[in-house]
């Protein structure tokens, strides 16, 4: 990434997943210098289990004080996937922003924690705004998140085609239409609750089971492209799942609550019929 004369044109977010001083100064060392820069505009605390405070005896918080009393660091933030960790973060008043997962297939709860951020003047990063792939509509997912002004969604863009798909929603807005509405309101009912997310947070699996993508094949296979979800090699990783050990490792990991072990035998169930001919 060249940096060098465009540097204050340019605003860096990264995180670190440290859980003690020593990780938090190893991490933030290795961005400053992957990165070229000599500060990070937005440094986030990535997913802790809970929210780092003064005093909790981490020295986590203490740390990236440190770091923003010496110009590494602009802004503190905070990311997660738990609506307690998170509300805790915002309650707490010690962090700039929330990155949390935000889409149209939010939750009420969700949506009241946007506002929460609102009132306390924190910006609100949507982690996942294509919900991991299964929103597969860019025109519905940045109508809905446009309504909200404290929001910055991160689309996940894979390809230079999908940055200028969103930049030119950026020049041009899209509105909010009956069939915009309609399309929502189906995905919701469709994709609400108990889905996976494929964050991969539940791996490795000591059997080697892909969870990410097999817990939710049954969607994959009717929302994208089936093809490559039918390869030999797709069928392989599928057929897996028949030697899971039951251990629950997963299950205890996933942030969503999920019964993994019971969504992948449900997806496995429903991809062996459509490889017997079931029509999706
Ligand atoms: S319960 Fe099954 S899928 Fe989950 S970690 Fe254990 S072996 Fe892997
Ligand atoms: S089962 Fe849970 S933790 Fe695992 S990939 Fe899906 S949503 Fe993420």
């Amino acid at each position: 990434m060249a940096l060098e004369g465009i540097r204050d044109k340019v605003f860096i977010a990264t995180k670190t997943m440290a859980e003690d001083t020593e990780n938090f100064w190893r991490d933030l060392e290795t961005s400053l210098s992957n990165l070229r820069t000599d500060y990070i505009d937005l440094y986030q605390f990535h997913n802790p289990s809970w929210c780092p405070k003064p005093g909790d005896g981490s020295g986590l918080y203490e740390a990236v004080l440190e770091a923003k009393a010496q110009g590494k660091i602009r802004h503190i933030g905070i990311t997660n996937h738990s609506l307690a960790v998170a509300n805790e973060a915002v309650d707490s008043g010690l962090y700039e922003t929330l990155q949390f997962p935000f889409s149209y297939l939010a939750s009420d709860r969700d949506v009241e924690l946007v506002e929460k951020c609102k009132k306390a003047n924190m910006g609100f990063i949507a982690m996942k705004a294509l919900s991991g792939g299964l929103i597969n509509n860019s025109r519905a997912a940045y109508v809905y998140l446009a309504r909200f002004d404290n929001v910055v969604p991160i689309w996940g863009v894979q390809r230079e085609s999908e940055l200028d798909e969103f930049l030119s929603y950026v020049k041009e807005p899209p509105v909010m239409t009956d069939a915009v509405r309609e399309l929502i309101e189906r995905d919701r009912a469709q994709l609400q609750g108990e889905f996976c997310r494929g964050c991969g947070y539940c791996m490795p699996c000591p059997v080697g089971i892909e969870i990410n993508d097999c817990a939710r094949m049954s969607l994959m296979i009717r929302r994208s492209p089936s093809a490559a979800h039918l390869t030999p090699e797709a069928q392989e990783k599928m057929k897996l799942i028949e030697q899971c050990l039951h251990c629950g490792a997963c299950k205890s990991k996933c942030p969503y609550g999920l019964d993994t072990p019971a969504l992948l035998e449900k997806n496995l169930k429903d991809y062996l019929e459509i490889l017997d001919g079931k029509e999706y």
